[in-house]
């Protein structure tokens, strides 16, 4: 069954990241009357920059790959608007204690000037409510009630509800609700994410802008100013790897830290003299093996899309929004 071809219906999509953007912009274009509500004060989500005193550094997504055609035409035009471009890093890879060469082939692409700047073009044409976590949400009389911890009860109704949340986030909303939730949330078994950004007052000499690392606690290391665009300080970013990250996730920040710092100097990143910061993501990574898409109840008009239903990243993400948008129009 798919809703009627009723262009005056509003819908309420939570969650501002790549897949609740993709979703809203597409039903917006279908005439919907969207509305997206953000905990954070700005759209992105997990593709997201961390901004401080003359540096910059990506912390979430450290780049992306496009392979569906309609994801490859949606970057076209980000493209286009210089909200994207190619990086092409010099790429070691490190494993049973050697660096070697990487042989992928694959292209990749950052957002420019940082990797937030995708999210922020799709959301200026679109009505974003900004610090308001939806802690609650109800059916009334056939309508959405939602409910937010900084504005408690929101005064506009819904016909449609859209959760673009990390699986973790959807089960706890929406559990009291759907029963049925649980276990599609349950087969993302989602994983966080130490991240360390290190800021150096020159370029280390490594040799390396981006090194793939295998069976070690960290996972990935970049320098953020190999990609276009980006200023300031010379930034890197290192991420430990789910397995660890997830292991050690209620572990204190400065532990957790020196951890991961003690192993990138193992790997020839001596960040000794480097001004530190420390981000845990605590739902990074993951997603159901069955790659349902998204998921949609068309009797209560309610829906979840974002990266965990479709393969993880940031291509499924928005292909997940894309997809549950052209669901609920019914026009697959
Ligand atoms: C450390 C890390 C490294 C990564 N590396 C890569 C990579 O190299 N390549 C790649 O393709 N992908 C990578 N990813 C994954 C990529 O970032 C995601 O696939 C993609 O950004 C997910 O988009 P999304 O919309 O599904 O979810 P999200 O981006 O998580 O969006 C969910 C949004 O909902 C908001 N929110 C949560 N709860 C509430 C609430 N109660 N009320 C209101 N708003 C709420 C959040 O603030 C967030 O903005 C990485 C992710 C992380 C964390």
């Amino acid at each position: 069954m798919n809703y009627q071809n009723n262009h005056s219906e509003s819908v309420a999509i939570i969650g501002a990241g790549l897949s609740g953007l993709s979703c809203a912009t597409h039903l917006q274009t279908l005439g919907y009357q969207v509305e997206l509500f953000e905990k954070s004060r700005g759209p992105s989500g997990r593709m997201s920059t961390r901004h401080g005193d003359g540096w910059a550094a990506d912390h979430g997504a450290q780049y992306f790959t496009a392979r569906d055609p309609r994801f490859v035409q949606e970057l076209g035009s980000w493209i286009s608007q210089n909200v994207a471009a190619v990086w092409s890093p010099d790429i070691k890879v490190y494993e049973e204690h050697h660096w070697r060469e990487s042989h992928s082939q694959e292209k990749r692409y950052v957002g420019t000037p940082d990797m937030s700047s995708p999210g922020k073009y799709l959301a200026k044409n679109l009505s974003v409510q900004f610090n308001q976590t939806i802690n609650a949400i109800q059916k009334e009389n056939g309508k959405w009630l939602l409910h937010s911890k900084e504005s408690g009860q929101l005064s506009q109704l819904f016909d449609v509800l859209i959760l673009a949340l990390p699986a973790p986030q959807v089960y706890a909303l929406s559990r009291e609700i759907y029963k049925d939730v649980e276990e599609v949330c349950k087969q993302a078994n989602m994983k966080g994410c130490w991240t360390v950004m290190a800021r150096f007052q020159e370029r280390p000499q490594v040799s390396f802008e981006a090194a793939f690392i295998n069976n070690e606690l960290i996972s990935w290391i970049s320098r953020n100013n190999s990609k276009t665009g980006r200023y300031g300080l010379e930034s890197w970013t290192i991420h430990a790897s789910p397995e660890w990250s997830e292991r050690f996730i209620e572990l204190e920040k400065d532990k957790a830290t020196a951890l991961i710092l003690e192993c990138a100097k193992k790997l020839g990143l001596d960040c000794q003299n480097a001004e530190i910061s420390t981000h845990r993501w605590r739902f990074a990574s993951g997603s159901s093996p069955e790659i349902p898409g998204f998921y949609h109840d068309p009797e209560t008009k309610f829906g979840l899309c974002g990266d965990w239903l479709h393969g993880g990243r940031v291509e499924g993400a928005w292909l997940s929004g894309y997809k549950l948008a052209m669901e609920i129009e019914g026009t697959k």
